[in-house]
């Protein structure tokens, strides 16, 4: 019989995959807890919540019941005549707990496409004001920050970091204005940079206070907190990006609770179903809702998906948001939390690492070996090297970074830290004598 990894070589194209020197991918047979099983039976930590999306473990058998309900109920019906419970349920649950005045949800599939459907929202708002009334001016200037990551659409693509992921594409891109982002000591000039072009600029997207795929950069609330007071003054639509930091991430249940000036567009996916099926919510304000009311036909928002709100993956979203808000899941958070920081505390000691850091129940650091870049050897290295510990990482270059489910144990956290450890141990063993 061929092996499963011999049919995947022979028909498989892998995301963010150098298919030539491609290691075979480990056949993962099933899912419990924290922990994937390959098909020899050998268990993985999932380190890094298979790309940020598990946040209850996997197969949880609460998610697992609602969606078998639901899939013997209604798995898909069209969502532009016709309505469904999950998706009203899953609406009405979702906007009271998001960070801001939010009062409408628009459903898509992942996170990017919440991104497009966002970046699409705040154009034709500027476009439906001046149409309604000419004297309100048409913006057409994008903010964003370097570093960022949206997603791999062509205007996720476009509002994101240019870098290794888009070089492709880099002529099919439209281009926003890049600033840093904000700290004690840029927020003058970023300041100045709003107030002088503000009246053009239709919106500003962000990764509040974590920059994931960037390199997991964290980033100042308070200066922050300055710009965006600035950019609320200017009218300019704020478009939280929490496609990551959505659902626990930072140990708040938004990033956005970490700061005072609240966004006007929020998008939503990865931890949403629990990181079980693919959804994505692009939340906005009553005012931007509005905008888009006219008897012109035109003035309407021509955007959706075929499995748009599809009733089986807010199914899973509200079994997941059961789980989160029950008090037993907040406090692990907070524990989780507390553990990376003290953990971070511990590195202090290692020449190799630099920058050492932790935003609730996410902890990075960088290894001092080549330069810092996604393509920077070390990555793949160390992946390898955790698999045969039993641990599933994946650097992003030489950024390493440690992201669990919330359900971690304690000893499951220990093994990833011991490993971490005796990797650095080797590593600075072998710098030392190179
Ligand atoms: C992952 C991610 C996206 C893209 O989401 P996909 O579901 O992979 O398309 C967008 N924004 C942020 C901040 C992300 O981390």
């Amino acid at each position: 019989m061929i092996s499963l990894t011999e049919r995947d070589r022979r028909v498989i194209w892998h995301p963010y995959t150098q298919h030539k020197g491609f290691l075979p991918p480990i056949p993962i047979v099933k899912g419990k807890g924290t922990l994937l099983f390959d098909d020899k039976d050998n268990a993985y930590i999932d380190a890094i919540s298979s790309w940020w999306v598990n946040i209850h473990g996997h197969a949880h058998p609460h998610i697992a019941e609602k969606l078998h309900r639901q899939a013997l109920q209604l798995e898909h019906v069209i969502f532009t005549g016709f309505t469904h419970e999950p998706a009203v349920a899953l609406a009405e649950r979702l906007l009271p707990i998001l960070p801001g005045n939010f009062s409408r949800v628009f459903y898509s599939d992942n996170g990017s496409t919440a991104v497009e459907v966002a970046i699409k929202m705040a154009i034709q708002y500027w476009g439906n004001r001046h149409d309604r009334d000419t004297t309100s001016r048409r913006r057409n200037k994008i903010l964003a920050f370097h570093h960022s990551y949206h997603g791999d659409t062509f205007g996720a693509m476009s509002v994101s970091e240019r870098s290794v992921f888009t070089d492709a594409f880099r002529d099919y891109l439209f281009e926003p204005v890049f600033i840093d982002t904000p700290s004690p000591d840029n927020i003058y000039d970023l300041l100045k940079l709003v107030r002088e072009q503000g009246p053009e600029i239709a919106c500003i997207i962000y990764e509040p206070l974590l920059q994931a795929a960037g390199g997991m950069r964290m980033y100042d609330a308070a200066s922050f907190d300055q710009l965006l007071a600035e950019i609320a003054g200017q009218g300019i639509l704020m478009i939280a990006d929490e496609v990551l930091t959505g659902f626990g991430r930072t140990g708040k249940l938004f990033a956005g609770e970490y700061l005072r000036h609240k966004a006007d567009i929020i998008c939503l996916s990865k931890g949403l179903t629990g990181g079980s099926m693919a959804l994505g919510v692009t939340a906005t304000t009553t005012p931007i809702f509005e905008a888009f009311l006219s008897d012109d036909k035109r003035k309407t928002l021509f955007h959706g998906h075929s499995f748009t709100a599809n009733p089986l993956a807010c199914s899973a979203a509200l079994a997941s948001l059961d789980l989160l808000l029950d008090e037993d899941c907040l406090r692990r958070i907070d524990h989780i939390a507390r553990r990376q920081e003290a953990f971070l505390e511990t590195l202090g000691s290692y020449p190799i690492v630099r920058n050492a850091r932790s935003l609730g129940t996410v902890a990075a650091f960088e290894l001092n070996t080549g330069r810092d870049e996604y393509i920077n050897a070390i990555g793949p290295r160390l992946t390898q090297e955790a698999l045969d510990a039993g641990i599933y990482l994946r650097p992003l270059g030489n950024t390493v970074y440690f992201m669990p489910p919330y359900c971690i144990t304690e000893k499951e956290m220990d093994q990833v830290y011991d490993f971490l450890v005796h990797c650095l141990m080797s590593y600075s063993k072998q710098v030392l004598t190179s």
